[in-house]
């Protein structure tokens, strides 16, 4: 008989990319501290389909003792070392074998130090972070960028291309997040230059969603501008057009920039539009912008900067 997938980690993105996992066909074992996200995973297990449950672990570990195939969806460090490692953590009750996917997005030495404390359990770590947002989650069409042993990423593929669409290969333990954190600094510097453009075009007297076409059919055309516009109204369904809730909160792009700034240091790399940005997502996330998201860097520049 089939074994059950472990998920722990229920929040804005986890919550999609498990109920993925049961609309695949999998039986799913979930822990989170919120009981509010472990409930309404549990409830919606049993529309998905009258045969598949997600039913909820009272620790990590005990997910650990049920599953051997294991995907965390956590928001930092602290909270992937806590499940992995602290009480009650995944490593307390992990079986040899084990197949253990990390999809948070963390700092590739982080990755690394978690994924030998596995490797010394008998189990196998790999960090996976994705790119794509909610809607991606929730359409199962996310990017993930994998790190660690190759010999294990063809079973690490199959479980997640039930959740995305690009599985992609990118070295040795750590490499995942590499990537992941430079793709973010990138999104953070275009989602700001996007609200300050829109914002700008609409003062000098341009209909909105007239600036946005143009935009996405001229050379400014990017990700922000086109799938994910911070103006709100351009688009139906993301988090602008919804008061900037849901999505990706803006203490998390901090939280990622803090990363992308440490590699910087680490390697002695330039990045002054990086570094700015960094500020920029800090200064927003103490000015209570912080569980907004990221897109609210266009409301950010209209009522603080502009004030
Ligand atoms: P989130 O804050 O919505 O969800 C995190 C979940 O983890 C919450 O439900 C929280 O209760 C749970 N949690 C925290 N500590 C825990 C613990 N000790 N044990 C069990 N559960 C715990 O965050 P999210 O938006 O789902 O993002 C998760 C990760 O994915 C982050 O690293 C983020 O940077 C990354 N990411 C997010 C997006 C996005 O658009 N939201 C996109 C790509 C990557």
């Amino acid at each position: 008989s089939k074994s059950n997938i472990g998920f722990i980690g229920l929040g804005n993105m986890g919550n999609h990319m498990a109920k993925n996992l049961m609309k695949k066909g999998e039986s799913i074992v979930v822990f989170d501290i919120s009981k509010e996200s472990v409930n309404s995973l549990t409830t919606d297990g049993e529309k998905i389909n009258n045969l598949l449950r997600a039913q909820a672990a009272s620790s990590p570990s005990e997910v650990a003792a049920n599953c051997e195939k294991i995907i965390t969806m956590l928001p930092s460090n602290p909270h992937v070392k806590e499940v992995y490692t602290g009480n009650n953590g995944i490593l307390s009750g992990v079986k040899k074998g084990s197949l253990l996917l990390d999809s948070s997005t963390i700092d590739p030495a982080v990755s690394r130090h978690v994924g030998e404390q596995c490797q010394a359990k008998g189990a196998s770590y790999m960090d996976c972070p994705v790119s794509g947002g909610v809607n991606a989650a929730r359409d199962g069409i996310l990017t993930f960028m994998v790190g660690g042993d190759s010999a294990k990423f063809e079973e690490a593929k199959s479980i997640l291309e039930k959740m995305g669409k690009n599985i992609i290969q990118c070295g040795e333990l750590g490499t995942g997040n590499s990537a992941k954190i430079c793709n973010n600094m990138l999104l953070a510097i275009s989602m700001i230059g996007t609200s300050e453009t829109m914002n700008l075009g609409v003062k000098l007297g341009l209909k909105p969603e007239l600036l946005a076409q143009i935009l996405n059919m001229s050379t400014g055309r990017c990700w922000s501008s086109e799938l994910y516009n911070p103006y709100p109204g351009i688009l139906p369904n993301v988090p602008s057009s919804n008061d900037y809730q849901g999505g990706f909160g803006s203490a998390l792009m901090r939280k990622d920039l803090g990363l992308s700034q440490d590699a910087a240091s680490a390697t002695k790399s330039a990045t002054p539009l990086g570094k700015k940005a960094f500020e920029i997502y800090s200064e927003m996330s103490d000015k209570g912008f912080g569980q907004k998201d990221f897109s609210s860097a266009l409301k950010f520049i209209q009522d603080v900067l502009e004030k």
